[in-house]
């Protein structure tokens, strides 16, 4: 049976959606008890060293070196860099999320704060209105953390800062206020993966669940599509190899809750862009099989994705099972499992 692009776009949502509502165990991740679980940034403000970091943190701001850009601009002063990110954090929304990896979804929905502004600023960005044009509210550290602690409220399994590099420091502030006030849920660090090493080293003991994106593995793919960040491969699987020291394998609960781990996300794109095959070679390689991958089929044509041939177009049927196929080749054992379940929907109409 022939499979149009829309029929692969819309199964696929509909597919997601019917494993979100489904009341069985789909998890392929491992899962562990884990006795009495705490945030990493609970065992670190018992040891006495959160105000610490968060004080470095904010040091950075008067030089801002925050990410792999490094503008070297005072923040505190008013100066803005590359992502255009003000001293105080931009929120775009603090919101229940189902559209995220089942086990940070769960019943009740991932605690998700959407940070406007962006140091990577991708042609093709699905959020770009958020990402490259900074819409959004300037608010308080103390704001954030009362929206950490309403997310925990409503019961939400998580707190999924998503694109956070540029408020890195607000974050570990807001974390250290709602920490005094009861927040106990993990800190997720849902970033596009350009990050500094020695920024991620100061997180060590602050994040829970890494949940960084490997977009290209080729300098030139980088360049062209994310602003010219042609060191983002090698940055990324730098920062990637030090996330996984610090938080290991992602570790789930009996509800099926993620609790701490490395989620690693891939977008195929058209035309072999993001370079899937060496990407899940290089994970095999360098990190545990058991590394959590999601493979992701969703990439669609958006911002200024039009005017580069190559990506001006969505993904095939056939682009993202031979994604799938080399994750099933080079021995990658925890694939998310929507994108399982993708795979086996399209393998099997195929077959059909
Ligand atoms: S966080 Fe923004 S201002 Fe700071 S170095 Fe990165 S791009 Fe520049």
């Amino acid at each position: 049976m022939e499979i149009t692009r829309r029929d692969f776009i819309i199964n696929s949502l509909i597919l997601g959606g019917s494993l979100l509502c489904s009341s069985l165990p789909v998890f392929a991740g491992q899962k562990r008890r884990l006795g009495r679980w705490r945030p990493a940034y609970e065992k670190l403000e018992s040891e006495g060293k959160l105000a610490e970091r968060v004080e470095q943190a904010y040091a950075i701001f008067e030089d801002c070196r925050l990410c792999p850009r490094q503008c070297g601009i005072n923040r505190q002063n008013g100066e803005k860099g590359f992502c255009r990110a003000p001293v105080r954090p931009v929120i775009f929304s603090a919101n229940p999320h189902f559209g995220e990896e089942l086990s940070l979804v769960g019943r009740n929905g991932s605690g998700t704060i959407f940070f406007s502004n962006c140091n990577l600023r991708c042609v093709f960005c699905q959020n770009w209105p958020i990402s490259h044009r900074g819409k959004g509210k300037e608010i308080q550290d103390e704001d954030l953390a009362a929206m950490m602690l309403h997310l925990q409220k409503i019961g939400c399994h998580n707190i999924n800062l998503v694109t956070p590099t540029q408020v890195m420091p607000n974050i570990l502030n807001a974390t250290r206020i709602a920490l005094k006030k009861g927040l106990r849920l993990p800190l997720v660090y849902n970033t596009s993966g350009y990050e500094r090493l020695e920024i991620l080293r100061l997180l060590d003991g602050v994040v829970d669940i890494y949940m960084p994106d490997m977009k290209y593995m080729d300098a030139d793919q980088a360049s062209k599509y994310s602003a010219g960040a042609s060191d983002y491969p090698e940055l990324t699987k730098k920062g990637i190899i030090e996330m996984n020291r610090q938080v290991g394998e992602l570790l789930i609960n009996k509800r099926g809750i993620a609790l701490q781990g490395l989620i690693i996300r891939h977008l195929v794109m058209p035309n072999r862009v993001a370079g899937t095959e060496k990407f899940v070679k290089w994970v095999v390689e360098a990190l545990p099989k058991s590394t959590y991958v999601n493979i992701m089929p969703q990439y669609h044509v958006e911002y200024k994705a039009y005017e580069y041939p190559k990506i001006a177009r969505g993904i095939t049927v056939q682009e993202f099972l031979e994604a799938m196929e080399w994750a099933k080749k080079y021995g990658l054992t925890n694939l998310d499992p929507k994108s399982v379940a993708v795979r086996d929907l399209y393998s099997r109409r195929r077959s059909g």
